[in-house]
């Protein structure tokens, strides 16, 4: 079997298409959806990826902008500047690219961020809000990667999901979501005994790991959905997944790339995210949860 692929650049751009309508009702309400993105230090990786950020706020009229603070910024100084953006009318969305410098304690910074504003779905009450299925934010990258099941047609009910990690931004919340669209999940960790029998039972497989090209054909159950979630920057400069694209494309029914899967799919869910935060504010949204228990 050649699987087929479930392209996160050509979703990502039909989601665009119809998040660039809604930025238009709102500007036609005078109202621009704001991003405020915060840096602190010099990391270029994640100098990258808030250059990315920004670049695609603008690409559909919203407004972006990037505080870049430097290294040796205090907690105290960077807890001030969040309450800041929390009142700052322009902004409906704050980010804080992680990781911090070790100075500053990660978790303060976030409960620091107004929840109407916690785009990145990471305070503890949005993660609740995730556990018993009413997020209103829930995290981009797991959000995104739920979307490319359902842009593929994959009905996730019934079906056995596994997923690889535990992490508090990717892991753990994509099990969250597998459950709650009535998958059975199991969640395997750097101490699961016997990982390659549990991932072959998996009819929907998620990688989340960190390690590059850890999944391999054997792995997989034959004409499973791989989400291959992991971004791996390779000695020669290149990016690879956790998953072994070239042999696990044989087995699986759908399989995601890297690139082009679920990174851009993380940025679009995170304008998807600002845009709900910026018609919540606005009064121009009926519900408020994403996610449900049925
Ligand atoms: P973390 O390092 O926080 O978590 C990795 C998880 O993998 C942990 O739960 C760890 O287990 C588990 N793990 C490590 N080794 C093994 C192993 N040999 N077998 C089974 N499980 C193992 O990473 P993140 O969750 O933050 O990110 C995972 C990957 O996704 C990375 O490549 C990252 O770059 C990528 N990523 C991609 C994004 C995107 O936009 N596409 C966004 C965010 C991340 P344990 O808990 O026991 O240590």
């Amino acid at each position: 079997m050649t699987a087929k692929l479930i392209d996160g650049n050509q979703l990502s751009k039909e989601l665009r298409a119809e998040f660039q309508v809604r930025v238009d009702r709102l500007r036609a309400n005078n109202v621009t959806p704001g991003l405020a993105v915060v840096i602190v230090g010099d990391d270029p990786a994640s100098k990258v990826y808030v250059r990315n950020k920004a670049r695609a706020c603008e690409s559909i009229g919203m407004h972006s902008e990037v505080h870049a603070m430097s290294g040796d910024t205090t907690q105290t100084e960077l807890i001030g500047f969040i309450e800041y953006l929390n009142t700052n009318a322009n902004i409906h969305g704050i980010l804080v690219q992680l990781p911090l410098p070790r100075h500053i304690d990660s978790r303060a910074v976030i409960e620091a961020i107004s929840i109407d504003k916690d785009v990145d779905g990471f305070a503890y009450q949005n993660i609740g809000e995730l556990v018993v299925g009413e997020s209103m934010f829930p995290p981009c990258t797991p959000f995104g990667a739920m979307k490319m099941l359902d842009f593929a047609g994959v009905a996730v009910e019934g079906k056995h999901a596994v997923v690889i990690g535990r992490s508090n931004i990717v892991g753990k919340p994509m099990a969250l979501l597998l459950l709650h669209a009535g998958a059975t999940v199991t969640v395997c960790h750097s101490r699961t005994r016997n990982l390659p029998d549990i991932t072959r039972q998996g009819d929907i497989l998620v990688a989340a790991v960190g390690k590059p090209r850890m999944v391999t054909a054997d792995m997989v159950k034959p004409g499973a959905v791989v989400i291959d979630v992991g971004i791996n920057r390779l000695e020669d400069g290149t990016l690879a997944g956790d998953v072994d694209f070239d042999s696990v494309k044989e087995v699986a029914s759908w399989i995601t790339p890297v690139p082009g899967g679920v990174g851009p799919m993380t940025i679009t869910m995170l304008l998807g995210n600002t845009i709900k935060a910026a018609e919540q504010a606005a009064g121009l949204r009926a519900g408020s949860a994403e996610t449900r228990i049925a």
